[in-house]
């Protein structure tokens, strides 16, 4: 019954009865490991910007092609910070099929991500899964089972993919990007997307982020590129998800619908 899978979850440090941000995603991504307050938060989420589900894929499809792109690049270390439930083409399966001596981390702090995504990782050395909080780069970079998949002497991908719109300003996500970016060579990579306030629906969706999960942090253009400062910014630049690097048609930017410009990424180059 309900109140016994409660407590049961509550055992294992998950709290089922307020949406989560990694089960609010799942949801969106068509995944079974949720919750009913989950999917009562994606509702709502719905009403503001029916698209949100798409919105969902464009991120996971451009995650998909960065993280493609950096393999072929010649990186071979991703620190995926954030990283979400187990999903399809997650970055361990994407980068080792480029390169098969691919390492990849997973890092977040939801229990429930470690839960799932040991089932999923136990067959490979090369990956694994870290419960740990981004906003402590010392801790996250310190960790033996990162160090032990991760030489930050050499380069590596550090990867903020739909995270960095869930710290508050006062949490200073500038400040904890470039702690990371200074903890790795020449030659590594930023790689980042965003909730963009580009347009009212999406002001709108903050609103409801803010008061229903917590978090969500809709940033201008401007604000999300100033995030790679000191980096090489690659071709396209910072621009709505489906048009970084597309492998398909795309519709020119300014017909972009709502949910095709509610995020926007890019990827840079420390040089
Ligand atoms: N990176 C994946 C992607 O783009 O498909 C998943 C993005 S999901 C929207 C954001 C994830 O970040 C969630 O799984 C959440 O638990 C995690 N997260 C939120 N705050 C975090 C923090 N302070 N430290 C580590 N992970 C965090």
């Amino acid at each position: 019954d309900v109140s016994e899978q409660a407590e049961d979850w509550a055992s294992r440090g998950i709290d089922i009865s307020k949406p989560s941000i990694a089960r609010a995603y799942d949801v969106v991504l068509n995944g079974k490991d949720n919750f009913e307050a989950d999917r009562a938060f994606v509702g709502e989420i719905t009403k503001v910007v029916p698209e949100i589900y798409d919105v969902a894929r464009y991120n996971r499809e451009i995650l998909g092609r960065g993280v493609r792109f950096l393999a072929e690049q010649g990186i071979r270390q991703f620190l995926d910070l954030g990283s979400g439930l187990p999903t399809v083409e997650n970055t361990h399966q994407v980068a080792q099929r480029v390169a098969a001596d691919a390492n990849v981390v997973y890092v977040d702090n939801d229990p429930i991500v470690l839960a799932h995504g040991r089932a999923l990782l136990a067959e490979n050395d090369r990956t694994t899964v870290v419960t740990a909080d981004l906003r402590d780069p010392a801790a996250v970079m310190g960790d033996p089972e990162v160090t032990r998949l991760i030489d930050f002497t050499r380069p590596t991908a550090i990867m903020l993919v739909g995270i960095l719109h869930h710290l508050h300003d006062d949490e200073d996500p500038q400040r904890i990007v470039e702690t990371y970016m200074d903890a790795v060579p020449s030659g590594s990579y930023l790689f980042v997307t965003h909730f963009c306030a580009s347009s009212q629906a999406a002001r709108d969706a903050e609103k409801q982020y803010l008061a229903l999960l917590g978090t969500g942090r809709f940033r201008t253009p401007e604000e999300i590129t100033a995030y790679f400062d000191g980096h090489e910014l690659l071709e396209p630049g910072v621009v709505p998800l489906p048009l970084w690097r597309p492998e398909g048609p795309v519709p020119p930017e300014d017909e972009l619908s709502v949910g095709q410009r509610l995020m926007y990424g890019g990827i840079a180059r420390k040089p």
